[in-house]
């Protein structure tokens, strides 16, 4: 049986086929007729099936430790809620909510807190994310609304993608943009970013600005619009506010090319051409992400690229526009219903008298929430100071995820009364609950979600829940019920809900909110079933939904005009200083996703990159002397950090490394980059400025490395400073290091490894190599040894799939040289597992192009989220 569905991971929102059989997702591949991918899928998506299964899924109600009914969970949740909120009042208790939940899900809490609890202590991850994009619409055009659809990224004629990696974190965009390319010889693509990265590989031109330069650069770009006379006069006069303050602010600040150039550290003639291109070329489209979201200037950062689209009016018109790319696949979703502190519900506002009215009498409720909450960094921040006492997590980690994480996990210890539903077990977060929910998966949940280009698709169960698992709206619903809103959240099916969600969004709306639906709030259950992907608003006049915004020149503002912004560049909060010299910024990599509870559950994606690193610039590394692959210590006044050097060229700027942000404590001793950012945000939308923090870096020089292979992760952490596990097809690899000397590694074997029947070793002054088997099995492998002789590690592996190790085996095993399996190198091509050996071989054969290399391969021609790097090791 075949079912449509979407992927759950980013924004960009891929409609997903998935083959079912015998209650199993078989197969998945990307739907052709899903308007955001055509068919494609990146290895994400298309590894959606590998991560599915009841082995490590949260699979019952658990409170204080023990596995409870859910009505016993429920009852402890509501009473402990309700209990929180008679002795201090409804802004002791919050929810922290997630870009991953759907948006029946997001309804139905949003409603809860801020509709009959009566606080606005309601934020979610998406604060970390895309705030500074909602806050920087709302400032320009009066409302949280994208203006632009995907289609524009093939009709534009300049795309400037800025803060975003789209090659390895948004690829089906990426790869939309690259045939868009080829087919346009006349569109050219400029990527602004202080890192070289795999989108570099479609850019006409890279503006490797300083970090935290955004605003200077869209700044002057304004001022140099103005200064050159390629304004718009006509558009700027029918249909903005503001104009003449945002230039005189902009040519005071940057009054030629020059200062720009100083202020963003770059080439003087790349910033003349990269305004030159933008000056001329009407159809522009600025794609803009976490980059330039994550930062304390982030709304600011927005509203300079906003204000340039504005001064020369691109906007509301085929490929043209400032466009959002949201890093998850429903934070779009959240916006709508209102999941952020700062909103009421369907685009109202909390400051609004006559909006907490009519949506107090949509929802039946006198008790609506009048001021905003606490935004996510404040909000554990009140935990701690004890002003929150109850905090229930829905889907998220920000015991790994949140700036300055360990004072995240500090809170969480003390406060009175944790919640924590998710569908996974063993998460940083999970561990600290009080109360642990089951909640629905991918593959299990029902719903909608919205991508970045407005369009609402259909996530649909494919198979039966795993154990006791429940949709998130059905537990909330339960939980509310049990507080007394019996009627206010008695729904059956979430279709309900979407229908409600719907009507909200229509209600005395007479066009004055940009979100509206109306149109779908008729939907039965079979019309809701058979929804399909389209972009809001969805009203009357526009029955199959909109593609683009504003193309009328009419805004949501009291004017009814798009506003101008001045902004005042400043440097970021988080200065270098002589303890901590080094800039550090964080991001995704190709193969991961989030804090790795779902994609760590697939040994496919860690071979990509297998543990936690840090990428910094070569002439930093042979100063601090530091080389390539040996262990690397980051630090500041927070916490330590610990990964494996990925020295580069120009890649990384002087002064500035990067780091991953998935690596959890069930991944890597010291790897939470979270833990290292400091808690500043910006003044307006609250949002972290994930992307600069201030560390100091400095070689780890172990006294003794190794590695480990079991057949089983191990329950508790290792006592080493470093440990990183890599899961494998049928055993967990460990790498190893500690600046303590072990005298008797024998007996730390024993100690870690406990009983076992059979016991083979080999030890010299040098080494150290020991083994353990139960019955005919391998249980583990212990090699001391460093890293760079770390051996292919494949033979080893491949003997935990077997039932029975041999004499011969047992011979070998210690000298891993039983291994006739070819080690492939690190795995560049992860849809066909094409590893970096096999590609240089073909190389040096004559594979002289991607074609070559595909033909003889298959390399890159499945998602083609490898082609950047295929193409560097082609010298293109
Ligand atoms: S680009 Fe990849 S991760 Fe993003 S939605 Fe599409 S398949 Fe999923």
């Amino acid at each position: 049986m075949q079912t449509t569905t979407t992927c759950p991971y980013c924004g960009v929102g891929c409609g997903v086929k998935a083959e079912i059989a015998d209650d199993c997702v078989v197969a998945v591949k990307g739907n052709e007729e899903h308007p955001a991918n055509f068919g494609r899928l990146c290895v994400k998506g298309s590894s959606l099936n590998e991560v599915l299964g009841a082995e490590g899924r949260l699979l019952n109600p658990v409170v204080d430790g023990e596995i409870v009914e859910w009505d016993s969970a429920l009852e402890t949740v509501a009473e402990g809620f309700k209990r929180t909120i008679m002795e201090h009042g409804p802004d002791s208790v919050a929810f922290y909510l997630s870009g991953q939940l759907l948006t029946e899900d997001y309804y139905i809490a949003n409603k809860l807190m801020k509709g009959f609890v009566g606080t606005a202590n309601v934020d979610t991850n998406s604060r970390l994310c895309m705030s500074s994009a909602v806050a920087g619409y709302k400032r320009a055009f009066g409302a949280d609304a994208v203006p632009c659809c995907y289609e524009d990224l093939e009709l534009a004629e300049l795309i400037i993608i800025t803060g975003s990696n789209a090659a390895w974190n948004h690829p089906i965009l990426f790869q939309r943009m690259k045939a868009a390319k080829a087919k346009n010889p006349n569109l050219k693509i400029v990527v602004v970013d202080p890192r070289r990265t795999a989108t570099c590989d479609i850019a006409d031109l890279h503006i490797q600005l300083k970090a935290e330069t955004d605003s200077s650069l869209f700044t002057g770009l304004l001022s140099y619009l103005a200064r050159h006379d390629y304004l718009n006069y006509e558009y700027i006069a029918n249909f903005t506010e503001g104009f003449a303050d945002a230039r005189a602010n902009a040519e005071l600040t940057f009054p030629d090319v020059d200062s720009v150039a100083k202020a963003c550290d770059l080439p003087i003639m790349q910033l003349r051409t990269f305004f030159e291109w933008y000056a001329k070329t009407e159809k522009v489209v600025t794609f803009y992400s976490q980059g330039v979201n994550q930062s304390a200037s982030g709304t600011d950062n927005s509203n300079a690229i906003i204000n340039c689209h504005l001064a020369t009016g691109r906007l509301g018109k085929e490929g043209a526009g400032p466009f959002s790319i949201t890093g998850q696949p429903n934070a779009m979703g959240g916006r709508e219903v209102g999941g952020l502190a700062n909103q009421l519900a369907a685009h109202m506002e909390l400051n609004s008298p006559e909006a907490v009215d009519r949506v107090g009498r949509f929802w039946g409720s006198d008790n609506v929430a009048t001021s905003a909450g606490y935004k996510a960094v404040d909000l554990f921040e009140a935990i701690e100071e004890g002003k929150v006492k109850a905090i229930w997590i829905m889907g998220t980690n920000p015991a790994v995820s949140l700036p300055n994480a360990d004072q995240v996990v500090r809170s969480l210890k003390q406060c009175p009364l944790v919640v924590v539903s998710d569908c996974m077990a063993h998460t940083d977060t999970v561990a600290l609950a009080n109360v642990c929910l089951p909640a629905t998966g991918w593959s299990e949940k029902n719903g909608t979600v919205t991508n970045s280009e407005r369009r609402i698709s259909r996530q649909r169960s494919l198979l039966p829940p795993s154990g006791e698992a429940k949709p998130d709206w059905w537990i909330i619903s339960e939980v509310a019920k049990r507080m007394g809103y019996e009627q206010a959240f008695s729904y059956d099916h979430p279709y309900e809900i979407f229908k409600e969600h719907a009507e909200l969004s229509g209600f005395e709306n007479n066009g004055s909110r940009a979100f509206d639906i109306s149109q779908l709030q008729d939907l039965d259950l079979k019309s809701y079933d058979a929804l399909k992907p389209q972009q809001w608003p969805v009203t009357d006049a526009a029955p199959y939904g909109t593609a683009r915004l504003f193309a009328d020149g009419k805004f949501f503002t009291p004017s009814g005009k798009a506003q101008f912004i001045t902004v005042d560049p400043h440097d970021p909060l988080q200065q270098p200083c002589d303890e901590m010299p080094f800039v550090m910024n964080t991001g995704r990599i190709r193969d991961q996703w989030h804090t790795m509870t779902h994609t760590g559950r697939t040994s496919r994606l860690f071979q990509h990159r297998e543990e936690p690193f840090v990428e910094l610039n070569r002439e930093d590394a042979e100063k601090l002397n530091i080389k390539e692959s040996e262990l690397v210590k980051l630090k500041n006044i927070q916490a330590e950090y610990i990964g494996r050097a990925r020295i580069v060229d120009t890649d990384q700027r002087r002064g500035e490394i990067f780091v991953p942000m998935h690596w959890n404590k069930q991944f890597s001793a010291k790897a939470r980059m979270g833990a290292l950012v400091q808690p500043a945000v910006d003044p307006f939308s609250g949002q972290p400025e994930g992307k600069h923090a201030v560390v100091n870096v400095e070689p780890y020089n172990p006294a003794w490395e190794g590695w480990l292979i079991t057949r089983e992760p191990l329950d508790d952490a290792l006592p080493v400073e470093y440990w990183s596990r890599v899961p494998k097809e049928s055993a967990s690899l460990y790498y190893l290091a500690d600046s303590n000397k072990i005298e008797d590694m024998r007996s730390w074997c024993q100690e870690q490894f406990g009983e076992i029947d059979i016991w083979l070793e080999d030890a010299n002054q040098n080494s150290f190599r020991a083994a353990g088997l139960n019955g005919e099995q391998l249980e583990w492998a212990f090699f001391r040894m460093p890293y760079g002789q770390i051996p292919s590690t494949l033979w080893l592996e491949q003997l935990f799939a077997e039932t029975e190790v041999n004499m011969d085996q047992r011979r070998f095993l210690l000298s891993v040289t039983g291994c006739e399996l070819e080690d492939p190198g690190e795995i560049i091509c992860s849809c066909y597992q094409v590893g970096s050996h096999a590609i240089e071989d073909a190389i040096q054969q004559g594979c002289n192009s991607l074609d070559a290399l595909g033909n003889k391969l298959k390399c890159g021609t499945n998602c083609g989220s490898c082609i950047p790097e295929l193409n560097g090791m082609l010298g293109k």
